[in-house]
């Protein structure tokens, strides 16, 4: 019997090949990292970010604001890349809210998102005149008291969270019981006491999970989603002008998954927009995407640094790993680990020889970049390039563990 042919990893080609060389910023690999002087490095490409937003925009209708998540990919020039040609930022610290400042965003563009702010990051903000997306009755008692303080009339919106789920979401943000958000049958009351509160309601913000590739899931999301917003809506103290539906949109990481379809997900949004026309006239609608833009324009960039053989299996040892990369070694939310599209950048096409474990430099077997991956024949000193490496990449990782350097990062 034949053995079922595994799925591979889907076509990916943002970075072009040239002579068995992966092009970056124009150059083969070889060549470009000699210039960065060391690996490991991050490389993010610009023209990709720029042509992702197009293409999602000409999906989208005109009417959404389309908002980035800092947390995907805080690189500063890079936020400042993406913040131009987004219609707001969603922050989550202290820390993204003075990064989110330092662009031109209107602050009133800029929404303050994630369970347990602080005092002094909530008076930050408040002072900044950013948008707080209330998580807790608590949190909302807080804010209206420390603005009370300072003569600022803070515009809010309710994180709501949802009474349904994103079906097959990588990751689940909302339904059932989650430190994310109000639940929703709790809403009223809370929208009740925020009446008397001195505190300007500008709508919700709903937000059900990340990373699914299935559109007709993040359609019916959607749809739940507005039609939660609107019996909300009755409760409220005032119009809701701000609907933020959260993002949910995925990209390819692993064997035998494919691109989101985003055409169903843009028609059903110009429905969804008609229908708050009449029943939330006042709403404009948000997504907030972060992986979705920056992610599949982002590599990690390692060297091989030994080659051994251990009881039939080869092993490439990089100067990378999970300390740099926690994602790639599968350590930041999978269930199953599974690898990222991996290649060795100056060997693009060539024939695919054998069987690699490509590892990191780390004293620990979680150190695993890939696992049995079949790739061209690689020696000491040729590059291993992490692809679909542009969000949750370096500021998701444990840098401080074992003391090596940190990799450094380029926006080309
Ligand atoms: C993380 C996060 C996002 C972005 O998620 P992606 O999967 O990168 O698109 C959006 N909104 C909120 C509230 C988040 O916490």
């Amino acid at each position: 019997m034949s053995k079922p042919q595994q799925p591979g990893h889907c076509e990916l080609t943002y970075f072009p090949v040239v002579d068995k060389q992966l092009q970056v910023g124009g150059q083969p690999i070889e060549q470009f990292a000699q210039q960065m002087n060391s690996t490991p490095f991050y490389a993010y490409d610009r023209a990709i970010i720029e042509q992702r937003i197009q293409a999602l925009r000409t999906l989208l209708p005109d009417s959404i604001r389309l908002h980035y998540a800092v947390k995907a990919n805080p690189m500063p020039e890079l936020v400042q890349h993406v913040a131009r040609q987004v219609d707001g930022l969603d922050i989550a610290s202290q820390g993204e809210l003075v990064l989110a400042l330092q662009t031109a965003t209107d602050p009133r563009h800029i929404s303050f998102t994630g369970p347990g702010k602080g005092a002094d990051e909530l008076q930050a903000a408040i002072n900044a005149g950013v948008t707080l997306n209330i998580e807790s009755a608590t949190e909302m008692r807080r804010i209206a008291r420390l603005a009370a303080g300072s003569g600022m009339r803070p515009q809010i919106t309710l994180r709501v969270n949802p009474d349904f789920e994103l079906k097959s979401s990588g990751m689940r943000m909302g339904g059932g019981a989650t430190q994310f958000g109000i639940d929703a049958e709790q809403v009223p009351a809370l929208l009740k006491e925020l009446a008397n509160l001195d505190l300007e309601f500008l709508g919700f913000h709903i937000f059900a999970g990340s990373q699914n590739l299935h559109a007709a899931a993040i359609v019916e999301a959607q749809n739940a989603t507005l039609a939660l917003a609107i019996r909300l809506a009755e409760y409220a103290p005032s119009p809701v002008r701000l609907l933020n539906m959260g993002g949910g949109f995925g990209i390819p990481y692993f064997p035998g998954e494919q691109p989101l379809d985003v055409k169903p997900i843009g028609e059903n949004l110009t429905r969804l927009v008609e229908q708050a026309k009449t029943v939330l006239p006042e709403a404009r609608l948000a997504l907030e995407l972060g992986r979705y833009l920056v992610g599949e324009a982002g590599i990690y960039v390692c060297r091989v640094l030994d080659k051994k053989m251990s009881r039939e299996q080869v092993f490439l040892v990089t100067d990378g790993g999970l300390h740099q990369h926690l994602a790639a070694s599968g350590n930041f939310g999978q269930v199953i680990r599974k690898n990222y599209p991996v290649v060795i950048g100056n060997k693009m096409g060539e024939k695919k020889t054998g069987v690699v474990n490509i590892v990191g430099r780390l004293c620990t077997p979680l150190d695993l970049l890939a696992n049995k991956v079949e790739l061209p024949l690689a020696e000491v000193g040729d590059l291993v390039v992490i692809l679909q490496s542009g969000a949750y990449g370096l500021t998701a990782s444990p840098t401080a563990f074992l003391g090596h350097p940190a990799p450094t990062e380029i926006l080309l």
